[in-house]
């Protein structure tokens, strides 16, 4: 979906071109931050863009269409980073397309519902982004108090400060809350589907990542110097959740989302 040209956080705004040109799609644009674009056992792309871009219902101009990797035009440009990080090998790459031919079956569900099938796709996943966060904000929070009970500063061991007991009490309590919330968005996705669970989606694709951004922060201030090396697993993972304050979605797209579902339950 994203491009650089574009502000993709509105997907609207999207300007790859879709065209119908006999049996096949032409397909022309730009994307990037395209997730496992780089990785060898990528073989196929699926591509949102514009196929009606007239049309006077914003939400129907897109499409979504398969697209082989290996199809004539198509350029992985390069890899990018994220704070310094590629995540090889599966990586972010920056991907063109250039006068692409694709047959007309490989069209998803249909012109006109590109939409409509990344609101579906995107719910799901973006839980499993929370779970993974909480593992590693977990794995982190287990680093530091180890870490706690064995460095010694000022005659005693970090765990006998009161600020390094606050912050692992207060990280244990945030990894809980998240846990939480999120086992029970996933619960409700089981029992309602995503598109009725959407809320709760919103609720954890805004708080945990910030949850384990800052329980990871803490943990590596524990860590001194060495916290910021990769000689352990805190910048990494402070990578991981900063970037998924960003990926499928910024933290303020979802605020609006859900504060308008919220509001609109007490409008006469
Ligand atoms: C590591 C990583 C992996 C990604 N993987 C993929 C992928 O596989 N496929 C894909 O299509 N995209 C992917 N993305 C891109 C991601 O989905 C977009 O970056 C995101 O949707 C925002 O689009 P943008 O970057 O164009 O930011 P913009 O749309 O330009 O937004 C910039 C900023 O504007 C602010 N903003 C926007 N709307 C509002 C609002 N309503 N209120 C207040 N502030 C607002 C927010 O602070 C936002 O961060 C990935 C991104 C990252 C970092």
């Amino acid at each position: 979906m994203t491009e650089p040209d574009v502000a993709s956080s509105d997907a609207t705004n999207v300007r790859t071109s879709i065209q119908r040109d006999g049996d096949a799609y032409v397909i022309n644009g730009r994307k990037w931050f395209i997730t496992n674009a780089p990785y060898e056992r990528t073989k196929i792309f699926i591509v949102m863009g514009k196929s009606d871009p007239e049309n006077a219902n914003r939400h129907l101009q897109q499409s979504q269409i398969l697209v082989p990797k290996d199809t004539p035009g198509v350029t992985v440009v390069r890899p990018l980073t994220t704070l310094g990080y590629d995540d090889a090998p599966l990586g972010h790459a920056e991907v063109h397309f250039d006068d692409v031919r694709v047959p007309a079956d490989n069209i998803l569900l249909g012109e006109g519902c590109g939409f409509e099938i990344a609101q579906g796709r995107l719910g799901p996943g973006r839980i499993h982004h929370c779970m993974r966060l909480i593992g590693s904000a977990q794995r982190a929070l287990e680093f530091a108090c180890r870490r706690s009970v064995s460095r010694e500063t000022f005659g005693r061991k970090l765990a006998d400060h009161q600020s390094v007991l606050e912050d692992i009490a207060k990280s244990f309590g945030e990894i809980e809350q998240a846990r939480l919330l999120t086992l029970k968005t996933a619960r409700k996705i089981d029992e309602v589907g995503a598109k009725d669970a959407r809320d709760l989606i919103a609720a954890s694709k805004i708080t945990v990542p910030m949850m384990a951004q800052t329980v990871i922060d803490r943990c590596m201030q524990m860590h001194g110097a060495g916290g910021l090396t990769a000689d352990y697993p805190m910048a990494e993972a402070y990578n991981y959740a900063r970037w998924c304050r960003q990926a499928d979605g910024p933290d303020q797209v979802h605020m609006m989302a859900l504060g308008k579902q919220i509001v609109r339950r007490y409008a006469g």
